[in-house]
């Protein structure tokens, strides 16, 4: 049981957690903080959060638990205020949820003591959807989804041990990972389907005729395009923080999409045949093996659970 919990960043993944967490009697009170104070007063109205404190070191003290899970673009400066204010409780475990995790290694290592750092746990939940903000946050986010833990060297057992509990209570199944693996792999199977997401809407988005295009968009534009309504900010933050993964994982696809263009242009119909099948065939057998998994979607956006980077069970 964790006694005391500080979600830093009390946000859709932040939030989720802290609500399944505390459901479920695995938390005995929750605090939690990040800069607005109205996103905090939100979250203890809907029984998120027990108490909040905007400072990250003061919503942190005596919690034997903490989750950072803000934007990738804040992780340093949250590391930064947590240290400089004494926030770190000296049992405290501390781990992050973020979706690229060399930069959150390389954060953690230059503000975290030795001994903090034995007890920092990496962390990324293969969860999510394409909403934010603790009014999105949902029970049951986390079942039958992975949690990839990127544990160091110098990494505590008994630090690992207690955020894989935590996972595997709120129904999560727990894997280890290279942080480097884990990056090239999330920027195949995440970074690149989101990013290519936008850069369809931007251009249909800016082509002159705009208007008139997405009168004849239908069901299948706006089931590939669902994740380009994920806020850019925080996919903006991803990009950068995992920019050789994801410029490699765009390069793989341009490669195969030049391909593409070439038998088109030269009516190379067995080709185009081919790429289809053998894709179809990949997305039936994959999809196949998660399909009754999805979580419950929010109550009051229909918010249909985003396979953000679908674990490797969805493999998309
Ligand atoms: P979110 O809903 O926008 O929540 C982010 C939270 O962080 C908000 O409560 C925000 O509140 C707070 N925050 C932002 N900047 C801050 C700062 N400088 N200091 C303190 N708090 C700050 O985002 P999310 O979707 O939960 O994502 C959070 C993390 O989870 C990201 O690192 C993301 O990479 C990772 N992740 C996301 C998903 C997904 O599908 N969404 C899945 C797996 C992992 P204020 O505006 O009040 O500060």
């Amino acid at each position: 049981m964790i006694q005391r919990l500080c979600i830093i960043g009390t946000g859709l993944i932040g939030g989720s957690l802290a609500r399944d967490l505390k459901r479920l009697g695995a938390v005995g009170e929750v605090v939690g903080s990040s800069r607005k104070v109205a996103n905090l007063e939100r979250a203890l109205a809907l029984g998120v959060i027990d108490d909040f404190d905007p400072d990250p070191a003061a919503a942190a003290r005596k919690a034997d638990m903490i989750v950072i899970a803000v934007p990738l673009g804040a992780i340093a400066s949250v590391f930064e205020r947590l240290c400089a204010g004494g926030g770190i409780d000296e049992r405290a475990v501390i781990t992050d949820v973020g979706s690229a995790k060399a930069c959150v290694m390389e954060a953690a290592a230059s503000t975290l003591s030795p001994d903090q750092s034995a007890r920092f746990v990496p962390a990324h939940p293969i969860a999510g959807t394409e909403h934010s903000g603790v009014e999105s946050s949902i029970e049951g986010l986390f079942e039958r989804r992975r949690v990839i833990l990127t544990p160091m060297e110098r990494t505590s057992c008994e630090a690992q041990s207690r955020v894989r509990w935590m996972w595997e209570r709120v129904g999560a199944e727990v894997i280890e990972m290279d942080l480097h693996r884990h990056d090239e792999v999330l920027a195949l199977t995440s970074h690149l389907p989101h990013l290519l997401a936008y850069t369809l809407v931007d251009a249909l988005g800016r082509h002159p005729d705009h208007a008139e295009l997405f009168r004849y968009c239908a069901g299948g534009f706006y089931d590939f395009t669902r994740i380009a309504s994920s806020d850019p900010q925080m996919w903006h933050d991803i990009c950068l923080a995992n920019k050789d993964a994801v410029v490699d994982a765009l390069n793989l696809f341009r490669g195969d999409l030049d391909g593409l263009i070439d038998a088109v242009r030269q009516g190379r119909g067995e080709t185009i045949r081919s790429v289809f099948a053998r894709a179809k065939s990949i997305r039936d057998r994959h999809a196949e093996s998660v399909s009754g998994q999805a979580p419950p979607s929010h109550p009051s956006q229909d918010a249909s659970p985003s396979f953000e980077y679908a674990s490797d069970r969805n493999a998309s």
